[in-house]
């Protein structure tokens, strides 16, 4: 018997077939799995003799962006936007499946006739797409757009490998989080067989930080609060702190995880404000507590153990309407019968 999710697939490769001017897309404030996504579904489109184009609402990070050289990638730019959607036939979606995310993109959704294909792993939306491929346990969207490239037996090259593998690799936290499975490491395994070379990847989506990031990290860290008996560790950054060593809302990569090292912490909180009055909170759970359900009630989303959200306000708002929160989902942790956590 088929599937749901194979079924959804085969719509996507029908999909595909039908259409021949492709437009991509991602969320607001891409990450490696965002960017990696786009340039591999990118790679197989063009493989097919499509044409593509791929237009976000932010910039690339310039820790990825030497994944879209040579890529028709573009920023949103409101005529721009306009022009690519009138020239487009088909709209794919990638790594998210909420229309508000892909930022100023969404209102002329609503103004252009376009069919809309969702490709996505996160499980707190049903998707906005004539078809919505979302695949909740699949560590990362580039893990699926590869087994849909294998579907087509498209060849995929050793570019192509490393987009993937960037996509795969950020997303579990370099193969640490709770959603690093078995499925993970052999499609890590593939794509290393396909010619990815894990150290050198490492070293260009990782090692390029200017100084005065672990400057801004090591000021973070020393306003580490621990609340809650050491099972919450609170991080917070201002606006002063971002201009002061001239960086950017991505600049904080890596920041949440680090806490993470601290014995007995299950949730780990950054507040930090780019712009004043705007926060974003990220969440991370060690694996026993599910916090996603804090973030999608404000309005956010993302996965069980690895959800944000943006709110207007204060960081001093922002952690009366969250830290309440966390110390619930702790206090019915301690009310379940042992053993009844996730590892
Ligand atoms: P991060 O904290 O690294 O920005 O994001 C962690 C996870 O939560 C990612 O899967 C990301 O897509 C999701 N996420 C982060 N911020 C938001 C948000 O404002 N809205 C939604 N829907 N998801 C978010
Ligand atoms: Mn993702």
């Amino acid at each position: 018997m088929k599937s749901p999710a194979s079924a959804d697939r085969a719509a996507l490769h029908e999909f595909v077939a039908k259409h021949q001017r492709f437009l991509l897309t991602t969320h607001v404030n891409p990450d490696g799995d965002a960017i990696g996504s786009e340039v591999a579904f990118a790679a197989w489109l063009l493989g097919k003799g499509k044409s593509v184009r791929i237009l976000n609402d932010s910039p690339t990070p310039p820790a990825f962006r030497y994944l879209t050289d040579g890529y028709p990638a573009e920023v949103y730019d409101e005529a721009l936007c306009d022009q690519r959607f009138s020239e487009a036939d088909a709209l794919i979606v990638l790594d998210t499946s909420n229309k508000q995310r892909i930022g100023r993109l969404a209102k002329h959704l609503d103004q252009h006739v376009i069919a809309v294909a969702i490709v996505d792993h996160h499980a707190t939306h049903e998707g906005f797409g004539r078809i919505n491929v979302i695949e909740s346990e699949m560590a990362a969207t580039a893990s699926l757009v590869y087994e849909i490239m294998r579907e087509s037996e498209h060849k995929i090259d050793a570019r192509t490998a490393e987009a993937i593998y960037v996509g795969l690799s950020t997303d579990t936290g370099n193969f640490r989080y709770s959603n690093t499975d078995a499925k993970a490491h052999l499609l890590a395994a593939e794509l290393v067989a396909l010619g990815v070379q894990p150290q050198v990847t490492y070293e260009r989506v990782h090692a390029t930080a200017p100084p005065g990031r672990l400057r801004f990290f090591g000021e973070a860290l020393a306003g580490l609060t621990m609340l809650e008996d050491g099972r919450v560790a609170v991080l917070d950054v201002s606006p002063e702190q971002f201009a002061r060593h001239g960086l950017i809302g991505a600049d904080t990569e890596g920041l949440v995880d680090m806490p993470r090292v601290i014995r007995g912490v299950e949730v780990v909180a950054l507040f930090s404000e780019v712009d004043p009055g705007k926060v974003k909170v990220s969440l991370r759970s060690t694996g026993r507590v599910s916090i996603d359900q804090v973030c999608v009630r404000l309005g956010g989303g993302g996965h069980e153990h690895a959800a944000g959200v943006q709110l207007r306000g204060s960081r001093e708002d922002a952690k009366t309407r969250i830290l309440p929160e966390i110390a619930k989902l702790l206090a019915a942790l301690n009310a379940a019968p042992a053993g009844g956590g996730k590892a």
